[in-house]
Parts: structure tokens; C-alpha cells; sequence
């Protein structure tokens, strides 16, 4: 579903991707760990196109994407991606900000696309929330909504950037089963996170970054339990003398 093939990107003279190979099937979950600054985001940005690359090749579903003339917003209907910081509107509804893609983008009719809200909404425990403002939600809630908002323009690929790391310790586990239940329901996921427990249990593959390479994936026992490389061992070290494994 995904394949990316020696991807460079550098800002400047700070070289952030220096020559990434990653392959994603259909409905695999891929978890990419590693240091802050190890060039994850960038990575995941490159994917849909929300960053060009300066060299390498991004295929998703066959479509080379980093070929000429590629319309970049037809990926990006594609691919969905969800950040950190949930970004909705503060002045629409819950389901005006659901709604507002699908119709503005994909030219859904207003009855249509509110019927499917609802029924994302409803599924990922939100259905009352509908008519509310993103105000009157919590984090976990406001981090749910952003999530059904990407899920609302049907995308074959989604992109999970740190997405529990703005929120309060008790309201991580919400946003998580959000992922979970995806991973499960057969989406194509990559997750770039730092809950290694959960990229354990969640992912099918975990990749290792360190300044812009892969250094080392595998399936997570093999990763997380049995690292090859010198700099995974000292990375995981790290993680779990922080405790957060
Ligand atoms: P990670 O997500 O693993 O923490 P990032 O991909 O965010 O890593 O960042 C990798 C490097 O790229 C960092 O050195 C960061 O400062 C740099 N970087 C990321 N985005 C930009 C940008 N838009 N402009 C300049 N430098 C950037
Ligand atoms: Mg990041």
C-alpha cells in the first residue's frame, strides 16, 4: 500500500530523511519509534505529500506520488494524517468540523455527509457530542474528533503523528482505542509514537529511526525484545529506565 524507496529531505544543511526504504501492506500497522528529532514526523509528512521530498520515490496504492503532475490534494484524500495538536475549528460544531472536508472537498451533499458524522461519531462514542463546539470536549474527546474527522473523507491509508502525546496521562487509553479499533477494523495504519507498550501491542512491524535512518524493524517482539543494533538496545535502554516500557 505504501512503499518509499530512499527518500532524502534535508532543511537546509540539517540532513532529516538520508535514505529511507519502508514498505507498508494493506491493513498493516506499522509503529515508527525513535529519539526526538529523528526525522518521524518529516517521514509521515513526506507520505502525503505535506512535505516534498528532495530525492526517493512515495507510492501509495501503485501511484507513484513524487512523479510530475500529481495533484497533491488528491493524495491527501487519500492519506489521511492526524496530529499532535488536534487543530478543529473552535467556532463549528463537532459536526460541521467532521463535515466540513467531505463537503467542501469531495462534494458530498450536506445530508449525506452529516448522515456518515453521525455514524463515525457513533461509533467512536462521540454521538452526543455532535451539535457541541470543541470547546465543551476534552482532549481525549477533541483528539477523537480529529481522528473521525480525517476517517470522514474514507481514506485507504492513515497517518498517526504522536497523537496522545498533548493529552493528560488519564486520557491517553481513549485516543489509543480509537487507533486500536482501526488497526483492527483492517485500515492501513503508520504510527509514529512514543507509547512503546501500545506500538507493541498495536503494530505488526516497528521500525527504528535515528537521524533519518531506519536502523533497524521487525516484528515489535523481535524489536522491542531481541534488538540487533547497538543504537535500538541504547535507545530502548533509555525508554525504559524513563519507565515508559
Ligand atoms: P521527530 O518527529 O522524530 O521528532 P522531526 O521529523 O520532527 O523529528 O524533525 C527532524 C529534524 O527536522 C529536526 O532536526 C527538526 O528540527 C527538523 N525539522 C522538521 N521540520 C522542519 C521544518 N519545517 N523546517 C526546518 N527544520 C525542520
Ligand atoms: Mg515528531
Amino acid at each position: 500500500m505504501i512503499e518509499l524507496r530512499q527518500i532524502c529531505k534535508s532543511f537546509g544543511k540539517n540532513v532529516v530523511l538520508n535514505g529511507v526504504d519502508l514498505t507498508v501492506g494493506a491493513h498493516q500497522v506499522v509503529g515508527l519509534i525513535g529519539p526526538s528529532g529523528s526525522g518521524k514526523s518529516t517521514l509521515l509528512r513526506c507520505i502525503n505529500l505535506l512535505e516534498p521530498v528532495d530525492s526517493g520515490t512515495v507510492h501509495v496504492g501503485g501511484v507513484d506520488l513524487t512523479a510530475g503532475g500529481v495533484d497533491a490534494d488528491q493524495v491527501r484524500r487519500r492519506i489521511g494524517i492526524v496530529f499532535q495538536s488536534f487543530n478543529l475549528f473552535p467556532h463549528l460544531s463537532i459536526l460541521d468540523n467532521v463535515t466540513l472536508a467531505p463537503r467542501r472537498v469531495k462534494g458530498v451533499s450536506k445530508v449525506q455527509a452529516e448522515a456518515e458524522a453521525h455514524s463515525l461519531l457513533t461509533r467512536f462514542g462521540l454521538g452526543e457530542k455532535a451539535l457541541s463546539y470543541p470547546d465543551r470536549l476534552s482532549g481525549g474527546q477533541q483528539q477523537r474528533v480529529a481522528i473521525v474527522r480525517a476517517l470522514a473523507m474514507e481514506p485507504e491509508v492513515m497517518l498517526f503523528d504522536e497523537v496522545t502525546s498533548a493529552l493528560d496521562p488519564e486520557l491517553v487509553g481513549e485516543v489509543l482505542s480509537v487507533v486500536k479499533e482501526l488497526a483492527k477494523s483492517g485500515m492501513t495504519l503508520v504510527l509514529a509514537t512514543h507509547e512503546m507498550g501500545f506500538c507493541r501491542d498495536v503494530a505488526d512491524r516497528v521500525a527504528f529511526l535515528s537521524d533519518g535512518r531506519i536502523i533497524e524493524e521487525g516484528p515489535p517482539a523481535q524489536l522491542f525484545g531481541e534488538p540487533q543494533q547497538l543504537e535500538t538496545q541504547q535507545f530502548l535502554r533509555r525508554v525504559i529506565e524513563a519507565g515508559r516500557l
